[in-house]
This record gives C-alpha cells, structure tokens and sequence, in this order.
C-alpha cells in the first residue's frame, strides 16, 4: 500500500500502474487492452462516441526522469462529412507518446507526472487524437458533395444535372419574339 497523496482515480481505466517498474531503467511494461472512450474526445464536427472501445498497444518503459508511455490508440470516429453531410463511420490509428515524469523536481506547466505510481493517459489521448482531427472531415477524398441547385449528394447520382443553362442571348431573342409588355 503506498501513502495517499493526490489520488489519481484508479477507477479510471485510463488510468495505469506503473510501479511494478520500480523506477529501473530499462525495464518495460506492456499494455495491449481495450478501454471505454471518455466523453467529449472530439471536436464539433467529428469525435470519438463516449464509451466507444479505443484498443490501445502501448509500451511503457522507464527512463531515468520518468516513465516513456509510447504506442498507438485505434479509436471509433463518429462524424459529419464537410460536402455531403453524410455519416462518416471510421476507425483510426493514433500514435501516442508521453514522458510521464517523476515527481520532485521542478516542473514545466504542461507536462505529465508519474502520481502514486501511476500514470494517467486521458490527457494525452485526448492531445493526440483530438489535435489530429479534421475541421472539414471528408467521407471520402473525392467525395462530390451536395448539388448547389437542388441539394441533392451527387455521390448517389454521379451524372446529376440541371442541363445546359440556357444562353442569355436566346432570353434576348424570346424577349423579341414574345408579346413586349406596353
Ligand atoms: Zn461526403
Ligand atoms: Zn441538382
């Protein structure tokens, strides 16, 4: 049992034991499990569904200042394509890495810290798979998107057309043809 300082929350499956570690060099620990996604990975237009599995395969490995937490995390993406509007239903691989520091010397704001012999990966998948997210995601590269003049998504009607416009001076020659209003 160690002491209770600032208690990580062990209920929190992000949340991972590293003292087996024991603060040598060297050594590694593996973590290849599937986890529930946390509420709001994502931004407006595309994200991760809370509790959606994220499979994470991480190496964790000590290193003399702390615990190297490297690895990918495949997450489930849920979205709204830019042009079409569709669903977008996709599964990604996001590449994580963190230096997980120990305590006791003096700290940068932003940087991760090993707390009670454990390491805490919210913040960090959260860096690494929200920073990487489209602000216009796409349900495909070449996606045709919606019709201008009718709405209608050009990916189901490939051909879909309104036919030629019709030339302007043909609007002249119908005005000289037509009953002038007087
Ligand atoms: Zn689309
Ligand atoms: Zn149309």
């Amino acid at each position: 049992m160690s002491p209770v300082h600032s208690q990580p929350d062990r209920r929190s499956p992000l949340v991972f034991e590293v003292h087996e570690l024991g603060r040598r060099a060297g050594a590694c620990k593996r973590i290849d499990t599937t986890v529930p996604a946390p509420a709001d990975l994502g931004i407006e237009v595309i994200g991760v569904p809370q509790d959606s599995d994220i499979e994470l395969d991480l190496m964790l490995q000590s290193v003399s200042e702390g615990v190297l937490a490297s690895g990918t995390a495949t997450v489930q993406l849920h979205g709204q394509c830019a042009r079409c509007l569709d669903d977008i239903e996709d599964e990604e691989t996001f590449d994580v890495q963190e230096l997980f520091f120990y305590p006791g010397r003096e700290m940068e704001e932003d940087e991760s810290l090993v707390i009670d012999e454990t390491i805490d990966l919210e913040e960090v998948l959260r860096d690494a798979v929200v920073l990487e997210l489209p602000f216009t995601p796409l349900c495909s590269q070449d996606c045709l998107g919606l019709c201008p003049e009718c709405g209608v998504n050009r990916n189901l009607d490939p051909d879909h057309g309104h036919g030629e416009k019709i030339d302007p001076r043909w609007d002249k020659l119908s005005e000289l043809t037509g009953d002038t209003p007087n």
